[in-house]
């Protein structure tokens, strides 16, 4: 029942109709059947009343098998589609693309459900990096004009975003492991020791340019080579490679990122990227993950920023 769809045939087949994807949303909720996230109870009938909501025979609360993660005017199957094109297509798909592919009416549609998924590609609770660790910054051109959502009036400049970036180095150096990516505003010794402490493991050791201001991070290793002469992607190929398609891939799919959004941009490259060898079950990632999450309201999807 869990296992995921290998083509678009399949998929259709599995997922043609709102019954299949709650049966879907269901089973991966609730693997060994309905489980109340009030009191623990397994009775519960299904609500005539509410579409997809189980009522706890014990204490009588409602849940629903999309809580929290559905966008309610789009029907299921909307979401589905959505979810299995992002997770699966090797550079994802832009609001524009979505909204073509999908039928939407409107670009705001396409692009909410977008933000939504993006916003439920950051597992809770990961992993930090382990081992040997590339770091480096990079610029990042931005664009904050064409903005449909907040309407972008009179910032119509581009400008460019520090971000950094980290890449475990696998197999004696033969391969890149995981990667992370944050937007800094600066690249001072507090803001790249913060990246560094949340990004981290305690014992890894970050592999450096040298620039002075990565060295005593705390429980961090720190194994700097200044560069000089010798070009940085030589002494640090895949921080260096990582960079090179982030920018090739926010051309390319979202014709530049946009600056108030960019860390969610960034937050979705690393999702694609750390489940590249596992892409399809990336979908079920997608779905699973989102459900952990609360219902983002409207606001916090539109201005991340207003979070702090
Ligand atoms: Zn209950």
């Amino acid at each position: 029942m869990t296992d995921v769809p290998r083509s678009l045939i399949e998929f259709q087949q599995r997922f043609g109709d709102e019954a299949a994807c709650a049966q879907y949303l269901a089973a991966m909720r609730w693997p060994d059947g309905f489980v109340c996230p009030s009191c623990g109870s397994g009775k519960a009938w299904r609500l005539e009343t509410k579409a997809w909501t189980y009522e706890c025979a014990d204490c009588g609360r409602q849940t629903s098998v999309t809580a929290g993660m559905h966008h309610s005017k789009l029907p299921l199957t909307a979401w589905f589609w959505a979810a299995y094109l992002m997770a699966t297509d090797s550079n994802g798909i832009s609001a524009l693309q979505l909204q073509h592919q999908l039928a939407f009416g409107s670009y705001k549609t396409a692009w909410l459900l977008c933000a939504k998924l993006r916003r439920s590609m950051l597992a809770p609770g990961r992993s930090a990096l382990a081992g040997l660790v590339e770091v480096d910054e990079t610029e990042i051109a931005c664009r904050s004009k064409n903005d449909p959502v907040t309407g972008g009036g009179g910032r119509s400049h581009q400008g460019k975003l520090l971000v950094v970036g980290a890449v475990e180095v696998e197999d004696g150096g033969r391969g890149p492991g995981r990667i992370r990516l944050a937007r800094v505003a600066d690249y001072s010794a507090g803001s790249l020791h913060a990246f560094l402490a949340a990004n981290l493991a305690p014992g890894a050791t970050a592999k450096t340019d040298g620039w002075s201001a990565y060295p005593g991070a705390a429980s961090i290793t720190h194994d700097p080579h200044v560069v000089g002469k010798m070009a940085a992607h030589i002494v640090l190929p895949w921080v260096h490679r990582i960079f090179s398609n982030l920018k090739v891939w926010a051309s390319g799919v979202y014709h530049g990122l946009r600056r108030t959004h960019l860390q969610s941009y960034l937050d979705e490259f690393v999702f694609r990227f750390n489940r590249r060898r596992t892409r399809y079950t990336a979908f079920r990632s997608l779905l699973g993950i989102a459900a952990a999450h609360q219902p983002t309201p409207y606001k916090m999807l539109i201005s991340p920023e207003a979070k702090t």
